[in-house]
C-alpha cells in the first residue's frame, strides 16, 4: 500500500535500552527489527535485550528503590513528575501518535484522538492519587495504638502487548510511579518505539535513574527474565493467556512476586430486540472492529434476538462495508493492518477455519492489497457456539454474529466460555439490563455503549481473562504493601 502520507518523516529518536539513566547498546550487541505493518518494511533496529540486560535493568531499579532519592521523595513531588511526564507528552502528542501508528498500523486518527489522550489522562489521574495513599488508624483492644502504611511493593515488572503500547504502559506506569516502586519494563517486541520515546520524556521530566528502566527484546528471552528474577517484587503482565500461565509459573518458580494478569477474552455482546438499534448496530461495529479487531475486550460473540437477527445482520454488514482499509496515515483510513505476518495469517486460518465448520462469510474474508498485513473486515452469520471462531480469540476484523431467543438462554450461552474479560448488553429494558449485568460473568458490563474507558474505573478478567484489577484506584492495591504497625500506650 503505497503512501502519499508523511509516514517517513517521523522521527525515530531511540532504540536503545534504558537502564539507570543511561541509553545502552545490549550487553551482546544485538538488535532486532521492527517492522512498519503497512508494508513490511524495517522501521529501525532496536537494542535487544536479554538475561544480562534485565539483570543489569533489575538491579538498577533494586538500587534506586533501595537508596536512592525516589525512596525519600514525598508523593506530592513524585506527582509532579507524573505530571510533568503528562505535559511532555501532551507538547509531542503528533510525534507520538505518528510513531504509534507507524509501528503498531493503528489509523493515525486513532492514535490522536485515542491512545495518546487517554494514556495523559492516565499519567494526569494516577498524579493525582501520588499523596493521598492513606492508611488507616485502627482501634484494637488493650493499651496499643494500630496503624496500617501502604507502601510500595518494590521493584515492579512489566510486560506489555503489541496492540495499545502507549496506553497499556500508562496503565503500569503509572499506579507503580504514582505508590512510588521502581521498574522494569518489557515492551512488546513488535512495537517498542514508542515506549522509548516516553522513556526520553521521563527523563527529560526528571523522574531519577533508575526508576525508570526499559528493555525492549523478546517474550521468552527478556520477558521470561523478568518474570524469573529474585529481585523483582510485582510483575503486571497484558498479553495472551498462555504466557500470563507461564508469568505464574515463573512467579512460583522464583520468589512468589505478586502477579496480576490482564489476558484474553472472547466477550458477548448481547442485543435484544428492545434496543436503540442505530445506537447498537454502531455499537456492535465498534466493539468488534475496534483496533483492526486487535482488542482483548472485543464483542467477539455478537449474539443477536431471533426476531431481529436478519435485519440487524444486514444493518451491522451494511456498516463494516463502510469501513476504508488502507494507509494508517491517510486521514480516511478507519481500519489498518493488521500488527504482524504472524497475527495475519492466524486470522486468516481462522477465517479458514469459520467457513469450514459453516459459518456463512456474507462479507469479506480476504486479504486487502499485495503488501502489508491488511485484511477485509469480515462477517461471519449462523455461527454455532461450538465453531473454533466463537470459541478462540481471534484477535482480528472477524465478527461472529449468534442468534439467540431468550434471557435465561442468552446469559447462559454468554457465560459459556474460557473467558470473562467483558460483556455488553444493548436493551431499553432496564430490567433486563441490570440482571444481565449481575449475571454476566466478566469484569466489565458496558449496558448500550461498547469499549467506553476511563483512567478511573477498573479494568480486569474473570476466569482466565486474568488475575487483579487494572486502572483507578483499585490499581493502586497491586502496587502497594499494607504494613500494620503497632505501638505500645
Ligand atoms: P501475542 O501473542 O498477542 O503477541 P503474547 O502474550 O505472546 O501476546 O505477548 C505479550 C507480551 O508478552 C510481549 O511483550 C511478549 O514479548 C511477552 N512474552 C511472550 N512470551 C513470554 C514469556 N515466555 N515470558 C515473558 N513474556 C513473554
Amino acid at each position: 500500500m503505497s503512501s502519499d502520507h508523511p509516514s517517513h518523516a517521523v522521527p525515530i529518536r531511540q532504540t536503545r535500552l534504558l537502564i539507570d539513566g543511561q541509553w545502552v547498546e545490549a550487553a551482546s550487541g544485538k538488535t532486532f527489527e521492527t517492522l512498519n505493518p503497512a508494508t513490511g518494511q524495517v522501521i529501525a533496529r532496536v537494542a535487544e535485550a536479554d538475561v544480562e540486560d534485565v539483570n543489569r535493568a533489575v538491579s538498577a531499579a533494586r538500587r534506586a528503590f533501595d537508596t536512592g532519592p525516589w525512596r525519600r521523595m514525598s508523593g506530592r513531588e513524585r506527582g509532579k513528575l507524573l505530571y510533568r511526564l503528562a505535559d511532555l507528552m501532551e507538547q509531542n502528542m503528533g510525534e507520538l501518535a505518528a510513531l504509534e501508528t507507524l509501528d503498531n498500523g493503528k489509523p493515525l486518527n486513532d492514535s490522536l484522538n485515542g491512545d495518546l489522550p487517554l494514556s495523559i489522562d492516565c499519567y494526569r489521574y494516577y498524579a493525582g492519587w501520588a499523596d493521598k495513599l492513606e492508611g488507616k488508624t485502627i482501634p484494637v483492644q488493650g493499651p496499643y495504638f494500630t496503624y496500617t502504611r501502604h507502601e510500595p511493593v518494590g521493584v515492579a515488572g512489566q510486560v506489555i502487548p503489541w496492540n495499545f503500547p502507549l496506553l497499556m504502559q500508562a496503565w503500569k506506569w503509572g499506579p507503580a510511579l504514582a505508590t512510588g516502586c521502581t521498574l522494569v519494563l518489557k515492551p512488546a517486541e513488535q512495537t517498542p518505539l514508542t515506549a522509548l520515546r516516553v522513556a526520553e520524556l521521563a527523563m527529560e521530566a526528571g523522574f531519577p535513574d533508575g526508576v525508570i528502566n526499559v528493555v525492549p527484546g523478546f517474550g521468552p528471552t527478556a520477558g521470561a527474565a523478568v518474570a524469573e528474577h529474585g529481585d523483582v517484587d510485582k510483575i503486571a503482565f497484558t498479553g495472551s493467556t498462555e504466557v500470563g500461565k507461564l508469568i505464574m509459573q515463573a512467579a512460583g518458580r522464583s520468589n512468589l512476586k505478586r502477579v496480576t494478569l490482564e489476558l484474553g477474552g472472547k466477550s458477548p455482546n448481547i442485543v435484544f430486540a428492545d434496543s436503540d438499534l442505530d445506537a447498537a448496530v454502531e455499537g456492535a461495529f465498534f466493539g468488534l472492529f475496534f483496533n483492526q479487531g486487535q482488542c482483548c475486550c472485543a464483542g467477539s460473540r455478537l449474539f443477536v434476538e431471533e426476531k431481529i437477527y436478519d435485519e440487524f445482520l444486514e444493518r451491522v454488514t451494511r456498516r463494516a462495508d463502510r469501513q476504508v482499509v488502507g494507509d494508517p496515515f491517510d486521514p480516511a483510513t478507519t481500519q489498518g493492518p493488521q500488527v504482524s505476518q504472524e497475527q495475519f495469517d492466524k486470522i486468516m486460518a481462522y477465517i479458514e477455519s469459520g467457513k469450514s465448520q459453516g459459518g456463512r462469510l456474507v462479507r469479506g474474508g480476504a486479504r486487502v492489497g499485495t503488501q502489508g498485513y491488511f485484511i477485509e473486515p469480515t462477517v461471519f452469520a449462523d455461527v454455532r457456539d461450538d465453531m473454533t471462531i466463537a470459541r478462540e480469540e481471534i484477535f482480528g476484523p472477524v465478527m461472529s454474529v449468534i442468534p439467540f431467543r431468550d434471557v435465561d438462554e442468552v446469559i447462559a450461552r454468554g457465560n459459556c466460555s474460557l473467558y470473562g474479560l467483558a460483556a455488553a448488553v444493548w436493551t431499553r429494558d432496564i430490567h433486563k439490563a441490570h440482571r444481565l449485568a449481575a449475571e454476566l460473568r466478566a469484569g466489565t458490563v458496558w449496558v448500550n455503549c461498547y469499549d467506553v474507558f476511563d483512567a478511573a474505573a477498573p479494568f480486569g478478567g474473570f476466569k482466565l481473562s486474568g488475575i487483579g484489577r487494572e486502572l483507578g484506584s483499585y490499581a493502586l492495591q497491586n502496587y502497594t504493601e499494607i504494613k500494620t504497625v503497632t505501638m505500645a500506650l
